[in-house]
């Protein structure tokens, strides 16, 4: 747990002691998320050294990697909350190399980001739900996260199978399905989603007016979003995605 969002939140609401771990529980269907929560803003409670997700997720997971683990997978988390703040330097950085040192456009840059990347403030992994995930008994060389290690022959193939077989039985969905038809980010067999929170949470997120949002920010390249371009990337990269999520 990070120290200090469990300080914060003892603090304001000190009346929750009072409250008994059902009545607190039975609370959370009701949760509204905020704008800043939405967009990785806030300093939300996370769980588990080295998972980092909401406390529900984060029980999951466990549960999914101990089922695992006795069929021989060791389920290794790459990447899962990931702050407004972080992806904005992810994002910046890559926009500089592209843009200063590869000497593309500024919109070829931007599109040649996104194939991966998200726009800070639009990332699945703002909310602590959403884990890439390889398998950690198997050793590879170089960049982990690559479609082909989790081919036929390739070292997470097994993990793959077994994730295809069993994830669902614990809620967890793979979000950017390698359907040809899908637009979008391309295909990622290692990035998985809690259902049961980040439905809600992307159900919040579409009430969002994200074009006035990003257009307050002020990471570089942002200037150069139209209003056409944010709403195409809202419908292909955010909403086009598999259907069990949405
Ligand atoms: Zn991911």
């Amino acid at each position: 747990m990070k120290r200090r969002s469990f300080i914060k939140k003892s603090s304001i609401s000190g009346i929750g002691l009072a409250l008994t771990p059902s009545l607190m529980l039975a609370k959370e269907p009701e949760h509204e998320y905020s704008v800043l929560e939405l967009m990785g803003k806030e300093d939300i409670e996370l769980f588990g050294e080295g998972i980092n997700l909401r406390k529900e997720a984060h029980d999951a997971f466990l549960a999914m990697k101990k089922a695992a683990y006795s069929d021989g997978i060791d389920l290794k988390i790459v990447s899962s909350y990931r702050s407004f703040y972080r992806q904005e330097a992810i994002w910046e950085r890559k926009y500089i190399k592209y843009t200063e040192d590869d000497g593309m456009s500024p919109l070829a840059a931007i599109e040649k980001i996104i194939e991966y990347s998200t726009i800070p403030g639009t990332s699945r992994h703002h909310w602590g739900t959403d884990i890439d995930i390889i398998d950690g008994y198997r050793k590879t060389n170089g960049d982990v996260l690559v479609p082909e290690k989790f081919e036929a022959g390739g070292p997470f193939e097994d993990f793959k199978k077994w994730m295809d077989e069993n994830s669902k039985k614990f809620d967890f969905h793979l979000v950017y399905t390698k359907d040809p038809k899908r637009r979008g980010f391309k295909y990622e067999p290692w990035h998985y989603s809690y259902a049961p929170i980040s439905i809600p949470m992307l159900t919040a997120y579409r009430r969002l007016n994200i074009v006035q949002l990003l257009r307050e920010e002020s990471f570089y390249g942002g200037e150069h979003f139209t209003t056409g371009f944010i709403k195409n990337y809202l419908r292909n990269n955010i909403l086009d995605i598999n259907t069990a999520l949405l």
